[in-house]
């Protein structure tokens, strides 16, 4: 066997033993002993902040207030001496970049001083509000060009600060949003906090049609992250792993998902030890997590928290993406976090439930009781549905990705058909809705079941079921925006919703106005208004399987889009129509969206473009020595070797191996000709056309090649084999 697959295979005991004993910090703590005690919250901002400073930032939070300079020095010197009470020696503006993860830059509070040989810590308002990062290599998607390259992380205030620790010491985190020199986004924050900011005026201004008294709406989201764990060092044994997320190569293992004994299975000790430490972890920067469970596929888990505001509870998913990797490291395990790691078994997604929440507390989407004759809710539930049915092309781009490709219209994933499952009882309501309007004799919509088992209380039903197979499901009192990928910044696609969402009720409320101003009363002239959305926008309403063949055929019939493919979804947002969907809600300028689409072309290019050497590389010096050295074996060791029948094992290996020689031949040819192309497409517009073109070109090799590599797996002796086998990436624990 190859050094370094036999390596892993015995090493991994070893890996295990070191971290099963686990982290026994909690041992004698509640969770709310730790929650939140490594964040600068309103708890402790009262502790640490004069009245003033602490009123100015509730007002900053509820009100959308700016912060006046004065106050911010307040702010910074009371941040400043709870981090160092806290023992933290540095400070970092933590961004969110183009690129798709987090950044950050770190100083110390340390300065040299003229009146203190030692020098002093110190953090001036200056610094918390703004930091200039020499940030020049983050994509920009053509906003910044190198002679005009500065970029600049603002604090925000609406998240709070947090510290950071590992071993060896503490840092405080400021969450920031990053602009260039001439104000434009250069990063994820702060077109969603204008999309926020555009929603929750939308949404407020409608719900004031039924009740004056609130004063703001704010969208919330809990994100559920879908992930894989294996052990380090195999992972480290597949160098498509490391470099891609994901395992270019590899044939299913005898058994997979198909018996569903991991779902909600017993959680494997070690990853039981994994989750514990990275719940507490999580729970000490105030992310509030409840949820741990087995996934579908043998290695994958899912991890929730509480919903919260949209923008921190964003902010958190990041943080929590980037725990997982620091917790996995302490356990000598290995997060992957891509869309499919694994071909053949299910996939990754992020599940982002979205809805929205008046100041007094009302969830917008709450059915109610009787949801028949429940018009808010009624109104908030047409105006998206209306929204998602205008704009599907658009949040189709919203979560497109080279890792969620593999699951977009792969048959365990939703399709990339955009449409809505509402549950058959909401379907009814509206059916009943578009012909009569309200209902004061609506049925309830959580009717009992009665269960026949003695001493089991009988349950509520939800009023709908639940529907894997949807891409954007109606759960009860939210939306589910399923076909996220896992490894996605949710910014974007939430940022599309907000907007999408706002546009609606900002177009719904002035065609109330208008019917308002000329007499018809007012729920004639909602109801009316929403009788017509529902009639134009239903089409986007499917409650049957959307992993089946018919729904594809029966949402091209509707007119529904299904763009399956990354650089070809993504045009969605540089038509006029998006351009000025987002500049008509003040979120993105056209240039900031031609921007963000750029730089995702050009992710595309890079991340198809790693795979295109890696599949390359991998073929030539890892499985076609395997299959070659096996058949020479065969060749060298058996006499007699026709009669035994083995010419027909060394041809089939032999005809496999010329399959890959002939299509990685084609691949380096691509490479190379791709290499050349690349010099003459200076430019930005250049990757727009090379990402469509290593789609169509480049990418269906990968395929070919893996299909004979993965039939070499099962032809060449196991110990020949140099890449660790699915049954021991997924099984192996
Ligand atoms: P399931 O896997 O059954 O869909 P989970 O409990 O794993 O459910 O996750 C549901 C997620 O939905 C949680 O993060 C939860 O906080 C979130 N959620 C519940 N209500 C709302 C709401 N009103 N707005 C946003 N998210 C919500
Ligand atoms: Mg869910």
């Amino acid at each position: 066997m190859s050094e370094i697959r036999h390596n892993a295979l015995i090493g991994w005991q070893e890996n295990a033993k070191l971290t099963s004993s686990g982290n026994k910090k909690l041992e004698n703590k509640k969770i709310s002993d730790i929650f939140g005690m490594n964040v600068f919250d309103m708890n402790t901002m009262k502790e640490y902040l004069t009245e003033g400073a602490y009123f100015s930032i509730l007002a900053a939070k509820k009100q959308n207030k700016k912060i006046e300079i004065e106050t911010a020095e307040m702010i910074a010197k009371g941040m400043k001496k709870w981090a160092i009470d806290l023992g933290a020696t540095h400070y970092t503006h933590w961004f969110q970049p183009l690129t798709g993860g987090t950044a950050e830059k770190h100083d110390a509070f340390y300065k040299p001083s003229s009146s203190n040989t030692n020098g002093i810590e110190n953090l001036t308002a200056a610094e918390l509000i703004q930091r200039e990062p020499d940030a020049s290599s983050f994509p920009s998607g053509g906003l910044r060009s190198t002679d005009a390259a500065r970029g600049y992380t603002v604090w925000d205030p609406t998240s709070p600060a947090f510290i950071l620790e590992i071993e060896s010491g503490k840092t405080l985190y400021i969450p920031s949003v990053f602009i260039s020199y001439t104000g434009e986004s250069l990063g994820y924050k702060a077109p969603l906090l204008k999309s926020i900011e555009s929603l929750s005026q939308a949404a407020t201004s409608v719900y004031h049609y039924f009740d004056e008294s609130i004063s703001s709406v704010i969208p919330t989201l809990g994100c559920e992250q879908e992930y894989f764990l294996i052990d380090a060092g195999l992972y480290e044994a597949r160098p498509d792993l490391m470099l891609t997320g994901r395992t270019l190569f590899g044939r299913k293992s005898a058994k997979g998902q198909e018996l569903d004994d991991h779902y909600f299975g017993v959680i494997p000790e070690r990853v039981h030890n994994f989750m514990n430490d990275l719940e507490e972890e999580s729970l000490k920067l105030g992310i509030p997590v409840l949820t741990r469970h087995n996934e579908v596929a043998p290695g994958q888990f899912e991890f929730a928290p509480m919903f919260e505001e949209l923008n921190v509870a964003n902010d958190h998913n990041m943080l929590v993406m980037d725990l997982m990797h620091k917790v996995a490291r302490k356990h000598n395990l290995r997060v992957l976090m891509h869309e499919k790691p694994f071909h053949g078994l299910n996939g990754s997604g992020k599940h982002n439930n979205w809805s929205m929440a008046t100041d007094t507390g009302i969830n917008l989407l709450s059915a109610g009781n009787q949801p028949g004759n429940n018009l808010p809710f009624i109104t908030y539930f047409v105006n998206i549905i209306k929204a998602v049915h205008d704009n599907a092309d658009v949040l189709r781009a919203s979560i497109s990705g080279p890792g969620n490709d593999h699951r977009l219209g792969a048959n365990e994933a939703p399709p990339a058909i955009i449409s809505i499952f509402t549950g058959s009882v909401m379907e009814k309501l509206l059916a009943d809705f578009e012909k009569m309007g309200l209902n004061p004799n609506a049925p309830e919509g959580n009717p009992k079941m009665e269960l026949d088992i003695p001493k089991i209380p009988s349950a509520i039903l939800d009023n709908t079921d639940r529907n894997r197979t949807s891409p954007f499901p109606f759960i009860g009192n939210r939306f589910e925006f399923r076909a996220a990928g896992s490894t996605q910044n949710c910014s974007l696609p939430m940022m599309t919703l907000n907007t999408m969402v706002a546009d609606q009720l900002n177009s719904f409320k002035k065609s109330v106005d208008e019917k308002l101003s000329n007499g018809t009363p007012k729920e004639q002239a909602i109801t009316q208004i929403l009788q017509g959305y529902i009639k134009e926008a239903k089409s986007i309403i499917f409650n049957g399987d959307g992993y089946s063949d018919e729904w594809e055929k029966e949402a091209e019939k509707r007119g529904l889009s299904n763009v399956k493919t990354t650089p070809y979804a993504l045009d969605a947002f540089i038509t006029d129509e998006a351009q000025l969907l987002f500049e008509r809600n003040n979120v993105l300028s056209s240039k900031e969206l031609i921007a963000r689409y750029n730089v995702l072309q050009e992710i595309y290019v890079n991340k198809i473009s790693t795979e295109a050497c890696m599949v390359k590389e991998l073929a030539l010096t890892h499985i076609l020595p395997a299959a070659i050295d096996y058949q020479s074996q065969l060749l060298k060791l058996h006499k007699g070797y026709n009669e035994l029948g083995l010419d027909k094992a060394s041809t089939d290996i032999k005809t496999q191996i010329e399959e890959i020689h002939g299509h990685t031949h084609a691949i380096r040819n691509y490479i190379a000709q791709m290499d050349k192309a690349g010099d003459q497409m200076h430019g930005v517009k250049s990757v727009n056309d090379e990402s469509k073109w290593l789609n169509d070109n480049v990418k269906p090799y990968f395929d070919k090649i893996r299909e004979h590599a993965d039939a070499l797996e099962i032809l060449v002796d196991d110990s020949n084999w140099k890449l660790p086998k699915y049954r021991e990436l997924l099984f192996i624990k």
